[in-house]
């Protein structure tokens, strides 16, 4: 069974530029960089292969940008249009393929099953996918597709060939297929692993490959280097259940509570407990459930997936969006409300964000701490504060400073 895949891995090419291309025909086959507002000052969030090809990329100053590549569309950044489109894409897959995982906002993972993991179908159906994309989202939405033993391997995999790969790895073509590549190309390695890695004298991909499970764990300096050497020799240890594969909170009301503004402020507070638990076990969420149950004995769910996520705010943002879709007239007095977050995903096999932390990220954490410090509850989002009768409040913000960050 050397020839066979067991994750289908998608990576949009040049997203946020390639949506802006979607939306305005003039800007299609031209150099586009997306950036946050029109200021040389500040710095180029994506680019189009078009630019790319001029050097300006991710990161490099609009000034900089427009001297490199003149003639360069510069476009604000429309988050909600690329919310829009991910939402579509992720539909658009699951046409061909139930989607396992979303990584990021334009990259999504399917673990394959059964006869799906034969190399040709499951390249048939990687040629489904991006030909689903094309013709019913949009026809400048290209993908890479990488098909690999396990995810990490996809995600090389995906990287190989852009913009509209299809790369394959199968057991048999590994690692020999990977000695092209550089220490950096492989998610995880960044630049103070690499420096580590050449402390050690590795330099290229193929020392490391003669390197055994000890070597890199001593390399990591711990258990995150044996899980890399398995992840490179392509064994799906991705697929190990977790021990735990949800956290849940429910709370029984009190009468103050039963009506629309109290169950809201109740479900935030038990988001704020379940995602603090959630980071104390250094766990991601991937779906998020609600329940308020009323009494004439109906109920009110919903549910989404989401890109895994470990910060209170993320929760507290998915569940305003189910909010704000309800018609509560039409229910009576709510007497119990249940938050959910599943398809836990334990910190070894989060995968690495492409910009690191995000701010909601750091947020949680800094309050984490400060409630660690200061005492249960110190510091929390504003939204909750009516229903925390039993303890003083100190500080409560919805915006937090950013010197505590
Ligand atoms: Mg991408």
């Amino acid at each position: 069974m050397d020839k066979k895949v067991d994750w289908l891995l998608l990576d949009l090419n040049s997203y946020f530029a390639s949506v802006e291309q979607e939306l305005d025909p003039s800007l299609r086959n031209k150099p586009v960089a997306v950036v946050p507002t029109q200021a040389d000052s500040t710095s180029v969030i994506a680019a189009s292969y078009e630019a790319k090809a001029f050097g300006v990329k991710t990161g490099v100053r609009v000034g900089d940008a427009k001297r490199m590549c003149p003639g360069l569309k510069l476009v604000e950044a429309r988050h909600d249009a690329y919310i829009e489109y991910h939402h579509a894409i992720i539909k658009a897959i699951e046409t061909c393929l139930p989607v396992s995982a979303v990584l990021s906002i334009d990259e999504m993972a399917c673990k394959l099953m059964g006869s799906e993991c034969n190399v040709d179908k499951a390249t048939e159906i990687a040629l489904k996918i991006k030909h689903t994309i094309k013709t019913t989202v949009g026809t400048q939405l290209g993908s890479s597709i990488g098909l690999a033993p396990n995810r990490y391997l996809a995600k090389v995999a995906s990287d190989m060939q852009k913009p509209d790969g299809l790369t394959i790895l199968t057991k048999d073509i590994l690692p020999h297929r990977l000695f092209t590549l550089k220490l950096r190309d492989f998610p995880g390695v960044g630049a103070k692993m690499e420096e580590r890695l050449h402390k050690f004298g590795i330099r290229t991909v193929e020392q490391m490959f003669q390197k055994d499970v000890h070597h890199l764990r001593e390399v990591w300096g711990g258990i995150n280097g044996e899980r890399f050497w398995h992840w490179i020799h392509g064994h799906d240890i991705a697929d190990i259940k977790t021990t735990q594969s949800s956290i849940s909170q429910s709370h029984v009301l009190s009468p103050e509570h039963r009506n629309t503004q109290g169950v809201y402020a109740v479900l935030q507070r038990l988001i704020h407990k379940a995602a603090y638990r959630l980071r104390q076990d250094g766990m991601w969420a991937t779906h998020f459930y609600v329940k308020v149950k009323y009494m004439n004995d109906t109920k009110w769910e919903a549910s989404s997936k989401l890109i895994e996520c470990q910060d209170t705010l993320s929760f507290i943002e998915a569940l305003a969006a189910f909010w704000s879709r309800q018609k509560f007239k039409e229910y009576p007095r709510p007497i119990k409300a249940a938050i959910v977050l599943g398809g836990l995903v334990p910190n070894e096999y989060h995968n690495l964000s492409l910009f690191g932390e995000d701010k909601k990220s750091q947020l949680s954490k800094a309050m984490d701490k400060l409630n660690s410090k200061l005492g249960k509850n110190s510091v929390y989002f504003a939204g909750i504060q009516d229903t925390k009768t039993a303890a003083p409040t100190r500080i409560a913000f919805t915006n937090i400073p950013d010197e505590i960050l």
